[in-house]
């Protein structure tokens, strides 16, 4: 099925995405995938591979409801990714894309530019309404910037050292980073301890 792209309008019923679903992705989560590529990213990172993806009026809008149809035909797929751009400057909507692939069985990554220490601490400057919310729903949070200096291709669904591999709800419920031990290799949770 073929997705309509929706350019009128900005409500909370459409995203704004880069570029169409890939529906078939074995490198941005583990198991079959569907990735969701927002658009709109204010982080700036030094040897971002996607910049096209920081205008917050580039890409197009497209209506949630045809992302959620899309979701109906994923067969062998474990869950979905969503990544940008930077998917937290679209909470709500991303909160509704959650909280369909949820319902239909589906696991949910996130990748943030944030920290999960920033997305949690509402008296930060950068706290935004939905932030709590949209993190509820989700499984595996990707967190920090990509930083050039630490970037580092051996490892396993990141980009820098710096960056976790989060299970967001013991996270959460601890009120602190909780490291996904399986995607790290154990020098690197000795390093991170
Ligand atoms: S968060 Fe991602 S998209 Fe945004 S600047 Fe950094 S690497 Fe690029």
């Amino acid at each position: 099925m073929g997705l309509r792209a929706n350019r009128k309008g900005s409500d909370y019923m459409h995203i704004r995405l880069s570029h169409g679903i890939t529906r078939d992705s074995i490198v941005d989560g583990p198991g079959l995938r569907a990735v969701i590529w927002t658009q709109g990213c204010s982080h700036k990172c030094k040897g971002c591979h996607n910049p096209s993806t920081h205008d917050f009026n580039g890409g197009f809008l497209m209506d949630i409801e045809d992302i959620v149809e899309e979701f109906k035909d994923l067969r062998l797929h474990r869950g979905i990714t969503i990544s940008g751009g930077e998917p937290f400057e679209q909470p709500k909507v991303c909160l509704e894309i959650a909280k369909s692939a949820k319902v239909m069985g589906l696991d949910i990554w996130f990748y943030t530019g944030y920290t999960f220490e920033e997305l949690i601490n509402k008296k930060s400057k950068k706290y935004k309404q939905g932030w709590m919310e949209l993190l509820k729903y989700i499984d595996v949070l990707v967190d920090g910037p990509f930083i050039e200096d630490k970037k580092n291709l051996l490892l396993k669904f990141r980009g820098s050292d710096n960056q976790r591999i989060l299970d967001i709800k013991k996270s959460l419920k601890y009120k602190v980073p909780v490291l996904l031990e399986e995607y790290y290799d154990k020098d690197e949770i000795l390093i991170a301890k």
